[in-house]
């Protein structure tokens, strides 16, 4: 089986009403404000929603049209894709879209236009493409450990998959990495074919930062939206513990995300925020042409050397911009008020159309 054809994606496009587009969406992690801030841009909304998850979308009233299935997977059956194309949508992928829908679905048989670069979703996913991306882009990274022998200061060890974290942990020697792996094989946080993918880095001692930035295609220009930082469990909740009572109840951190908080920088840091986003657009456009479009975030920590190192990639709308439905103090500084990141997807897409240049936005 092929990739989706860009000339049939175009071809697509070229029936669609363009007085008439629907912003659709899967209804799941920041569908919210995407289809809010399609509306406040004056366009339709669809949510392809599974069953018994209408709830927020009825109640918050984001949505004209609801496409229902029996499970979030289902947005790429034929008969949901053509309901799509039908109501000529636009499809704003997320992170629980690609992992519903899954990256082979979306290359090779999602035939309805999306916002930005389908194939770039690939390059967040995998973390070699991930890390060829950013090194390209000559942005500081943690560094990789090929061999857990090699383990000579702390490292934090983490497994494939978006599993928000489980399994996640740290350690400062062979030996303790091997225990490691032994307690959480026994937890049933991880199986045995996930330790030979264990993936190896250095630990940044660092705040961190997620930065939420779009990289508009139109004007050529990457723009910071906002940024937040994340709230994980157990680790913020191991942090109110005193030290001293953290070793006594011996409990090892994991990192599972369960929300965000808004945040802002020291003005300082934001040359350097500027300066590794602009990097990383050109870094796409070299590697996965037509290279980013569109949202995309860095997950940061900045040391007290006041280096910003980049662990983490979205290469699409992350769920931190759920932290500004509204505004963040940097869209505000940009547009004023009320300009969430779904608004600014939306906002595109109208520029797009009405210079009749849809063509560079969608893939
Ligand atoms: P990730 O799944 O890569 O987004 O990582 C989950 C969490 O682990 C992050 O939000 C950080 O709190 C932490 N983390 C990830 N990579 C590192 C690193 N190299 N050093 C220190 N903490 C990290």
């Amino acid at each position: 089986m092929g990739k989706v054809n860009r000339q049939e994606i175009l071809d697509i496009l070229k029936g669609y009403d363009k007085e008439n587009i629907t912003i659709a969406t899967l209804g799941s992690h920041t569908s919210l404000h995407i289809l809010k801030g399609a509306k406040e841009e004056g366009f339709k909304t669809a949510v392809v929603c599974e069953k018994g998850r209408e709830v927020p979308y009825k109640r918050f009233k984001v949505a004209d049209e609801y496409i229902i299935v029996d499970k979030f997977s289902d947005i790429v059956n034929d008969d949901v894709q053509e309901k799509l194309r039908a109501m000529n949508s636009i499809v704003v992928p997320h992170g629980s879209f690609v992992a519903y829908a899954g990256l082979d679905r979306i290359e090779n048989d999602f035939k309805v236009p999306m916002f930005g670069n389908r194939d770039i979703l690939r390059w967040e996913s995998e973390r070699d493409l991930e890390r060829k991306l950013m090194l390209e882009s000559d942005i500081r990274i943690p560094m990789k450990y090929d061999d857990p022998s090699q383990i000579d200061r702390t490292v934090m060890v983490k497994f494939p998959g978006a599993r928000g974290g489980r399994g996640y942990f740290v350690a400062s020697s062979t030996e303790e990495y091997n225990q490691k792996i032994d307690s959480m094989l026994k937890r049933n946080w991880i199986e045995e074919e996930d330790i030979k993918n264990a993936h190896i880095e250095e630990y940044v001692s660092g705040c961190n930062y997620c930065i939420h930035y779009f990289y508009s295609a139109l004007n050529d220009e990457v723009e910071v939206m906002g940024m937040d930082s994340r709230y994980e469990s157990n680790i913020d909740g191991l942090c109110r513990i005193p030290a001293k009572d953290q070793l006594d109840v011996s409990m090892d951190p994991s990192y599972v995300i369960t929300g965000n908080h808004p945040v802002v920088m020291r003005e300082s840091l934001l040359p350097q925020v500027f300066d590794i986003g602009d990097n990383l657009v050109e870094g796409a456009k070299k590697l996965v042409a037509p290279g980013m479009s569109g949202p995309f975030c860095l997950q940061t920590l900045c040391t007290d050397d006041l280096e910003i190192i980049v662990f983490e990639m979205s290469a699409r709308i992350d769920g931190g911009t759920n932290t500004f439905m509204d505004s963040s103090p940097y869209s505000y500084l940009l547009f004023g008020e009320f300009m969430s990141m779904g608004r600014r997807i939306a906002h595109e897409i109208k520029n797009g159309a009405e210079e009749d240049r849809l063509e560079i936005l969608i893939t």
